[in-house]
């Protein structure tokens, strides 16, 4: 049984405050933001970690870049965050979920 938290946010079978989705990713607000507009977006099918996105082919990890950038523009446009948005990807111990996302910092 898959008990992966952020495969049955991209479900829908557990509710999240949902930014941009589309038929491979999700981006959503994260539950405990550090600064407001903080996002997480995923891949919808399960890829553990960093590791396993480089594995991925490249139109695959294009898809994904180009829809955390059209995150990116959504979040600067609604938030306008003075200093931008700091993305960033935690790897092996600083990992609480394990299902790949980067995260969508904006800075103010
Ligand atoms: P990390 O694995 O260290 O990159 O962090 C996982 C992130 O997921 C943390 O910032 C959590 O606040 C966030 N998180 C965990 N569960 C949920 C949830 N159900 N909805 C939204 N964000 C979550």
């Amino acid at each position: 049984m898959n008990t992966c938290i952020f495969c049955k946010i991209a479900k829908h079978e557990i509710s999240s405050k949902i930014v941009l989705e589309d038929d491979n990713f999700l981006a959503f607000y994260d539950i405990n933001p550090i600064s407001k507009g903080h996002t997480l977006v995923i891949p919808k099918n399960h890829i553990k970690d960093f590791s396993q996105l480089v594995k991925k082919d490249a139109r695959f990890i294009q898809n994904y870049l180009q829809f955390i950038e059209r995150v990116r523009q959504k979040l600067l446009q609604e938030l306008k965050p003075k200093r931008g948005i700091k993305i960033t990807w935690n790897t092996e111990g600083l990992l609480e979920v394990h299902h790949l996302h980067c995260h969508l910092v904006p800075v103010y």
